[in-house]
């Protein structure tokens, strides 16, 4: 299944981020071993034990909602956090990148589905998000791009609509904020059940985990 995922992804140069929450570190050691470096994780306590036992050379992406009093955990060696959606949050990255002396890169979560879940700045925010003085003074974060999750359904159109709605928001944010920075590049959409509509729309990470590692 990973062959085939990567070569479906070869095209269009979409990078696979492996979804391996719940999963062991010998799955992923497996998968580490036919040469996958980027995986994803959910949850802060799961991720850290994970990553002081495998090969340093994993990229580890932050893909769940993360709570400020933890960043400090994952600051020294994450990739990319997925799932920066408020300036608290950004503050807190900030904080403790300083400490490591990182620059931690980001992407901003946009709400674009229908779930009740609070998660993702909504639309209405983004001037307040990028004139603040908390985004301005935050040195150590990067942003690199956006994050969305589609709506949980078998309606295709709504999904499409719904990662086209991301991509927007991509172009507005980077033609306003981010005119002249090649940096700046990152849609992070797509999972096991929509990727392939995901790249169809724009996508340059998709976080499939189901479908290489089985149900959780
Ligand atoms: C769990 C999760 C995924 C992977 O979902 P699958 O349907 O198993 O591919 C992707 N993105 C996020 C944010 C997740 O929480």
């Amino acid at each position: 299944m990973l062959e085939k995922i990567l070569s479906e992804l070869q095209p269009t140069k979409t990078l696979l981020v492996a979804v391996s929450k719940t999963k062991s570190a010998e799955t992923i050691r497996e998968f580490y071993d036919a040469g996958q470096r980027d995986f994803g994780e959910n949850y802060v306590q799961e991720l850290t034990l994970k990553a002081a036992i495998l090969p340093k050379d994993i990229r580890w992406h932050f893909i769940g909602h993360l709570q400020s009093n933890k960043v400090k955990s994952i600051a020294p060696f994450i990739h990319l956090i997925h799932t920066v959606d408020s300036l608290s949050l950004l503050a807190e990255i900030d904080k403790q990148a300083r400490k490591y002396n990182r620059v931690i890169n980001c992407l901003l979560q946009f709400k674009i589905n229908e779930e009740e879940t609070k998660s993702g700045l909504p639309e209405s925010e983004i001037a307040n998000f990028f004139d603040s003085e908390i985004f301005r003074q935050a040195k150590h974060v990067r942003l690199v791009g956006v994050m969305g999750m589609s709506t949980f359904t078998d309606d295709n159109n709504q999904i499409t609509n719904e990662f086209r709605k991301l991509r927007s928001l991509f172009e507005m944010v980077r033609s306003k904020y981010y005119p002249d920075d090649e940096e700046f590049r990152e849609i992070s959409m797509g999972m096991s059940d929509d990727y392939k509509i995901a790249v169809k729309d724009g996508s340059t990470m998709v976080r499939v985990g189901s479908l290489l590692f089985g149900k959780r």
